[in-house]
């Protein structure tokens, strides 16, 4: 359990994201934890740094609270963890899931024993861990360890293997130590991030081939852009094919000023676009070719997906199932018939020569063509009009 959100293998795969505010902001990190709930994220992590964002949390819990926003945060804890939960209680209570990296909980002989006291205050206050490594805060004794048992072997591994194997065993011996302590396993999640795609598929192939433990998947650092949303949803795409991850998080860098949102979103499209989840209706559209000279039919495939995000929430309250909804833009003639066939609902534009009409297909069959200034409005009618005839109103289902 993540608050009151469930994870596991029977429970669909679960977005999280992280705020980039400074936790101990509570406005802005309010603002900015609401603004990523509201997006779709179902937990949300901050950072829990020094001792003014500890005594921070339990206020941003309480003003979420009233502003009805009741997302799980996650604590995400390095270095001095143990003090902090030690010191603040109530930003302990308030925490619904510590996120703990075994690579930073102290070094020499404080590791094992901060390690446990953190362990020891999740049973405190009840709550699950995500043990976390990461490949830029790989636990260094273990990794040291390996390499030397790798220099006897006859044919020595190279020392990416190592590594990979280094982040797999920390986190396995991490949360064998947190079962010692007396963590029940239901409570412990675990996940080993990496920034490349091919390494981090090996290193979660491994981890679920060796444990029974929920898996959170991410790539770290994976950059700004076009960049990170493709190598995240090369990665995560592979791992969740597989049946592999509980919990997902794409780690994108906004550029200066654009909203945090976005990796929540690319985390839905990856979830939705393989089939595994519907958060929003999508909108089919083809990419345009010579056969489409004019700019319209991009115009129209943009405008029904601003107005499906901007109905959304409002369906959401009112429909069972439209999220499912696929709605179709097409081009020309080529493919604009099939693939508007093959959608919930779909419009084929006319391409360049073709006659001036736009056939509208409802569930498969040709229902209207529209033709004339006002085909963007009629169409998005039609749209309107097909949710309401298809998707059973809540309270009727209630
Ligand atoms: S449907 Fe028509 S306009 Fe769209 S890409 Fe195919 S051929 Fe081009």
């Amino acid at each position: 359990m993540v608050g009151h959100v469930p994870v596991g293998s029977s429970a669909p795969v679960m977005v999280q994201s992280m705020t980039n505010t400074d936790t101990a902001d509570v406005a802005s990190t309010v603002s900015q934890v609401r603004e990523l709930a509201e997006a779709g994220s179902e937990v949300v992590r901050i950072t829990v740094n020094n001792e003014e964002s500890a005594a921070a949390v339990p206020r941003i819990r309480e003003a979420l609270d009233t502003q009805g926003c009741d997302v799980p945060l996650v604590g995400d804890f390095h270095y001095n963890g143990h003090r902090l939960l030690a010191d603040y209680p109530a930003m302990a209570e308030a925490l619904a899931k510590y996120r703990i990296n075994p690579g930073n909980v102290g070094f020499g002989a404080k590791h094992d024993s901060q390690f446990a006291q953190m362990i020891e205050f999740a049973l405190k206050y009840d709550k699950p861990v995500r043990i976390g490594v990461n490949w830029g805060s790989l636990d260094q004794r273990i990794m040291d360890r390996l390499m030397d048992e790798n220099g006897l072997l006859p044919e020595p591994k190279s020392a990416e293997e190592v590594g990979r194997e280094a982040l797999i065993v920390s986190a396995l011996d991490s949360a064998k130590q947190a079962e010692a302590i007396g963590l029940p396993p239901e409570r412990i999640l675990l996940s080993a991030k990496v920034s490349k795609v091919q390494d981090l598929i090996a290193v979660y192939r491994e981890l679920a081939r060796r444990c029974l433990y929920p898996l959170h998947l991410g790539l770290t650092e994976a950059g700004m852009g076009s960049k990170g949303i493709v190598a995240s949803t090369a990665a995560l795409a592979v791992l969740l094919q597989e049946g592999i991850g509980d919990t997902i998080r794409v780690s994108l860098t906004p550029r200066p000023g654009e909203s945090r949102t976005e990796e929540v979103l690319v985390a839905q499209n990856i979830l939705q676009t393989m089939g595994l989840r519907s958060f929003i209706p999508l909108v089919t559209a083809c990419p345009g070719c010579g056969r489409t000279t004019s700019t319209f039919f991009q115009e129209l495939a943009e405008r029904i997906q601003d107005y499906l995000c901007a109905q959304m929430p409002v369906w959401k309250e009112q429909y069972v199932g439209v999220e499912a909804m696929n709605v179709a833009v097409m081009g020309c003639i080529v493919n604009g018939p099939g693939e508007s066939r093959h959608a919930n609902i779909g419009i084929s534009l006319p391409g360049t020569g073709e006659s001036p009409v736009a056939p509208v297909f409802e569930d498969g069959v040709k229902t209207v063509t529209l033709r004339g200034e006002r085909i963007a409005e009629e169409f998005q009618a039609r749209v309107a009009a097909y949710v309401e005839r298809t998707y059973a109103r809540k309270r009727e289902v209630a």
